[in-house]
Order: C-alpha cells, then structure tokens, then sequence
C-alpha cells in the first residue's frame, strides 16, 4: 500500500516509524515531514491547505490511504476533500472534528447523550457570562470555544481572574474561537489522556497515557504542547477503562452516527479521574503529542492494518494488541520554550541514545543545515524508552537525554511522577 502522512511532528515521526514496520507498506510518502521523518518516508512539498492539491498529488502517487497527524487539516476539512475524491483516509470529517474544534457543540452533544462531564453554559454575551460566573463562585473553568493552542482555558480561582478571561475572550484575544465563551464546573481528580479508534461505528480503545503540560518540574511554569508521557498510567485501571468505554467513548460514536456525522479516525478524550469516575474534560479528533509516541512504543498488533481498516469502515471488533512493557518520554524543548527560543542550534548524540537498550529518539522541530541536524522549532526531540517497569523506562529515557549532545535544549526531570509516587 502507498501511504501519505501529513504532519511534522514527533507524532508523526511515531507513526511513521510504525507504519514503516508493516509488510503491506510499499510507499511512504510525508508532508511535510521532518529529518527524522525522512529515514522511512519520501519528504513532499505539498501545501496541505490546498486540499485540491493534496487530491491531485494522491491521485498522482496512487496514495491508497492518507494519515492525518494534527487537528488543523481535519478542522479545515481534509477528509472531506479526500472522501469525495475517493480517496481513502483514517482522520474524522470537518463535521465530525467539531468534536475538538467547538467546546460548546461537545458540551451539548454529552448532555444529549447523558455523557458525564462537568456542568457548564454557553455564552455569546458578556454580561449574561459575568452574571453567570456571579451566580456560580470560583472555582469555575472559562474556555474559549474555539481552538485556541491550549491557551483559550482559565481555571479560575478568583471571581476577577473569571471575569479577566470573559472579558478576554469577548475582546477578541483568540479571534473567532473566542466569540462564544464555555463556562464549566470545576472537576476535581487527576488527568489521564484515553484513545480510541472507530471507523464510524464499530469503536475499540486504544490505551491510556498521561501528559505533563507545564513546562517546569513540579508542574510549575506555563502550559506548553506536551513535555512528557508514559504509559499506561496506573490510574486507568482495568475497570477505569471499561467505564470510559460504556459511559463516554461509546455513547459518543454512537451519537454522532445518529447525527449523520459518524466518526472515524483516533477519538483523544481528555479525562478527569474523579471520585465518583471517568468525566470528560475535553475531545481531541487526533493523536496526542507526546501521547501518540509511547502508544507506538507499545503498540504490538500492525499499525497500517488497522488504520486501513477503520478508513475502510470495516474496523474489527477485537482491540489492538499493546506489549505489557511500559514506555515514556522525555520531551526536549529549546531553551526560553513556550515562550521565545532560538533556532539553528547544533544537535548531536541520538546515535549515542538510540544505542542504549530499548532507547528511541523521535524528532519534532528539528531541520538539516548544510547536512547537520539543527533545532527549528519549540519542542525538538522525543528520547522515549521502554522498560519492565516505568521506573526502567523511565532511567532509560534519561540516560538518552543524558547522551543528547545539545547546548540550548532543556526537559523536565521528573515525567511520570504520579506513578512514581505510587511506587510503579
Ligand atoms: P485549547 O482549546 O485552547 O487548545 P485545550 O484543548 O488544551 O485548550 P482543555 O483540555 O479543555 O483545553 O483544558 C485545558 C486544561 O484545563 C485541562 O487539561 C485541565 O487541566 C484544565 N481543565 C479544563 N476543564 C476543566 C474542568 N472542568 N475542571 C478542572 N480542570 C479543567
């Protein structure tokens, strides 16, 4: 099978090492790609805003399934140019994306279909939004609507920091996604990130992992895209997973199958693990990043295959097989990240990493300079590890890190805390 890629992240970069495993892979073609794409895939310069461009260039390539890594081109309506083109691809329509793309349209699709989440309202107001918050006290969540980088959500702990962020987002800080304003109940608990794959009907998990936001140690500092993730997480037991299943995965496809919207592709529910269980906090039409990279490091069954298959509408019932082994990984970001950074700054050691048992470095901002691997971006690279136990991948991992000869890059040291903290 001739597969496109599209993406140029360490999620991508995941996927790719993946998808390169199977025997049905002939080519694999990414767009954009990055370096470390580029060991198994043939780099395109492919504007993929040009939907009509991308057709064309799988028409050309006889691409029999597209995989679409970020929210961006599924919101924008990619698979929809695709499908109407005939053209097969494992990422949800534009309809189906309002899952991630409207806050306020999965709110009310979880009321609906009695899908626990926190109590909220919808405001395109100000004032009735202030008077609301009045009514309600702190804490109280205020979201912007839209996608918003992870930066359209307040949890607010004082009544002026809700009305700062009310205020804000009517004052147009986040553009159209901040033209209508979510206003939550604050859930209590701890986070955990749950997949799934459909093919529009038919739905089957896709493991558990948890995600480290802030930047600094400690969970300190501001939110950023991801420094970190392991898997599986110990809150999502057995039992925990089955309940998200039944009470949110579930109800949900079938909801928006009811609509006429089904939905297909990889369904990202961002949890909070409550007393009382699983509440959604949040939908993501795609994979996590840096989630996405220790599913991969997990993932036992054939990747290609069972993307295919949920493209095709014809997903088996039977989940993916995951190796019990745990996996982590440590996200390296340039210095100043999320805030200002340079680029261009020498990278080496990944050999180095890569030769330490069970070590795999995935490349996010990374770019080649007159053949030399150079930072380009925020977030750079992904040393992720398996091990027996987390505490292994864990040692693993930071002895990768440990072999990255790069002055101006920067991690945390303490990813997969919680479950040290439980003794895992
Ligand atoms: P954006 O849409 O701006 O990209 P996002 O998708 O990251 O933001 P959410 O995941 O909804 O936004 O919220 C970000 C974080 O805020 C969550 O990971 C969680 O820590 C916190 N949060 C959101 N909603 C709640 C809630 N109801 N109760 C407690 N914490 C919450």
């Amino acid at each position: 099978l001739n597969v496109l890629l599209i993406g140029s992240g360490g999620r991508e970069h995941a996927l790719a090492w993946k998808l390169s495993e199977s025997p049905r892979l002939k080519r694999l073609f990414a767009a954009p790609g990055n370096p470390g794409i580029c060991e198994y895939a043939v780099m395109c310069a492919l504007d993929i805003t040009d939907h009509a461009a991308v057709v064309d260039f799988c028409k050309r390539e006889a691409i029999d399934l597209v995989v679409v890594g970020p929210e961006a081109p599924l919101v924008a309506g990619i698979a929809d140019a695709l499908n109407a083109a005939g053209i097969s691809v494992f990422g949800p329509s534009q309809a189906a994306a309002a899952l991630e793309g409207s806050k306020g349209f999965t709110k009310d699709l979880c009321a609906e279909a009695g899908i626990p989440t926190a109590a909220y309202r919808r405001f395109t107001d100000a004032d009735a939004a202030r008077a609301y918050l009045a009514e309600k006290g702190v804490p109280i969540v205020v979201k912007a609507d839209g996608i918003a980088a992870g930066k359209g959500v307040v949890v607010a702990a004082t009544l002026d920091e809700a009305i700062e962020a009310v205020d804000a987002c009517f004052a147009g800080a986040f553009g159209e996604a901040g033209a209508e304003v979510v206003i939550e109940d604050c859930l209590v608990g701890e986070e955990a990130s749950f997949f799934a794959i459909s093919d529009g009907v038919t739905v089957v998990p896709f493991g558990a992992a948890q995600d480290h936001k802030r930047a600094f140690d400690g969970d300190t500092g501001p939110n950023t895209g991801g420094m970190g993730a392991y898997a599986p997480p110990p809150v999502m037991t057995d039992a925990m997973m089955a309940r998200t299943m039944d009470e949110i995965v579930r109800p949900t496809i079938a909801a928006m199958a009811a609509r006429g919207t089904p939905f297909k592709g990889v369904l990202f529910a961002g949890l909070m693990i409550t007393e009382s269980g699983p509440q959604l906090i949040e939908y993501n039409v795609r994979f996590g990043d840096p989630e996405c990279q220790v599913l991969m490091m997990r993932l036992e069954c054939d990747l290609l295959d069972l993307l295919c298959s949920a493209a095709a509408g014809r997903l088996d019932s039977a989940p993916p097989t995951f190796r019990q082994t745990p996996a982590l990984t440590v996200v390296m970001a340039a210095k100043g990240y999320p805030g200002s950074y340079r680029k261009g700054t020498p990278i080496g050691g990944i050999a180095a990493a890569e030769a330490i048992d069970g070590v795999k470095v995935f490349q996010a901002g990374t770019a080649l300079s007159a053949g030399k691997l150079v930072a380009s971006g925020g977030r750079v690279l992904n040393v992720s590890a398996t091990g027996r136990t987390i505490a292994e991948a864990r040692e693993r991992a930071y002895r990768g890190v440990a072999a990255i000869q790069w002055d101006d890059g920067f991690c945390r040291s303490d990813i997969a805390w919680r479950a040290m903290e439980r003794g895992a």
